[in-house]
């Protein structure tokens, strides 16, 4: 195997996840419980344990990135991040353009919270809007307004925060044409530097799964998904925000660095029930290319944990790396870069790649330079199909 020096072993991503809500969402099949005022002494306990248990693994690391999310981060008192970071930095360096990232339910915040945040250094804060259609976000079980949007954004400039991003669910039940451009253009009228725009997924075990089931909601079918999809993108890109990823746009230069090292499989620390931490293994290991590991299970269970042997760990194979950057590269608009395919895993791999997506490619699905594997515009909606063509 080839060395890595295109992985970057300096560096360190964290992303810390807050397991509570005030109530639980329609669709949603996150790992989170609701709860009216979070044990939020108990769990700064535990995940400061966490942090302590596993920081030696990390050693040397500058942090590039952290990212809070839930489960409801705005839930939590702004005490318990000022403990959480003050920690990091005394165990870390850290990175001096750090991007650090919160997520607000726009229900939450407060200007005094907002502001706390700001000065321990959260410089990115990302706001699930979801649809600006109050029936929309009744059908949801979204707990706000689209008027908290506004307020939300409006505080968060108040606070000298620019780097403002938007989640987005797209092709709801009820939804049509014009619905859809009207959330577009409330979403473009707050002028955000990042959009996440997702259809929305019927996950089982959720309350949206069994109204499904019995009859109750009929979900968006595949073409109207990539309709939306289309016009999303257009729309976006019009307006200066153009994809980087099939999800996910962004003002040039505000793109989520965070999510960007996911998708360049780039080593993560998780922190919290359900987080999952990955770290390249050293050249020489015979165990995997990559190693997985999570505390998963019930939020009790991770506030007793001693944090000596994950719950659940997983070593990743060179070959399902290698299928998992090429997946996840093909989501990107720069595409899969095969030059850095070609030294982390070798030339055999990557010179079969032609011929596998030969089809997608001589469909218009794919394009294909030297150094780049990418979709076209017309591939996009089909990446999951397309991919799977790496696996055969
Ligand atoms: S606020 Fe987010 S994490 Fe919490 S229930 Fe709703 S969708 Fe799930």
């Amino acid at each position: 195997m080839r060395k890595s020096r295109f992985l970057d072993n300096r560096r360190l991503s964290l992303y810390l996840h807050i397991p509570f809500c005030r109530s639980k969402c329609r669709y949603c099949a996150f790992f989170s419980v609701p709860v009216d005022t979070p044990p939020a002494d108990m769990y700064l306990r535990a995940v400061l344990r966490q942090v302590m248990a596993e920081s030696g693994r990390w050693s040397g690391r500058r942090l590039a990135t952290i990212y809070i999310g839930g489960g409801t981060p705005s839930v939590m008192p702004a005490a318990f991040y000022e403990a959480v970071l003050s920690r990091l930095a005394a165990l870390f360096a850290w990175d001096p353009v750090i991007e650090i990232t919160l997520e607000l339910n726009p229900a939450d915040p407060a200007p005094g919270w907002l502001a706390a945040c700001r000065d321990l250094g959260v410089n990115r804060f990302s706001l699930g809007a979801q649809t600006f259609s109050p029936a929309g976000l009744r059908f949801l079980g979204r707990r706000h307004g689209p008027e908290h949007v506004r307020r939300a954004v409006d505080m968060l400039r108040t606070a000298g925060v620019e780097n403002i991003s938007l989640d987005l669910i797209h092709s709801l039940p009820g939804q049509d044409a014009a619905g859809l451009h009207a959330d577009i253009d409330a979403a473009l009228a707050l002028d955000p530097a990042h959009l996440s725009a997702y259809c929305l997924t019927v996950e089982p075990g959720t309350p949206l799964a069994r109204d499904v089931a019995a009859g109750r909601v009929v979900p968006p079918d595949a073409d109207r998904q990539a309709g939306d999809m289309a016009v999303i993108r257009d729309r976006f890109a019009a307006a200066g925000l153009p994809a980087y990823e099939i999800s996910n746009f962004a003002r040039p230069g505000r793109e989520s660095r965070h999510n960007l090292r996911y998708w360049h499989l780039e080593d993560y620390w998780g922190l919290g029930p359900g987080a999952w931490s990955s770290r390249r293994e050293p050249e020489d290991s015979a165990r995997g290319w990559l190693r997985r590991w999570a505390w998963t299970g019930a939020v009790a269970n991770y506030a007793a944990a001693d944090f000596s042997r994950p719950v659940e760990e997983d070593l990743v194979s060179p070959r399902t790396a290698f299928i998992e950057m090429v997946v996840m590269g093909l989501r990107l608009t720069a595409g899969v870069n095969l030059r850095r395919l070609r030294r982390l895993f070798g030339d055999p791999w990557v010179d079969e790649l032609p011929d596998r997506f030969a089809a997608a490619r001589s469909a218009g699905l794919m394009e294909l330079s030297p150094t780049r594997l990418r979709l076209t515009e017309r591939g996009v909606p089909l990446a999951d199909e397309v991919s799977l063509a790496v696996l055969e």
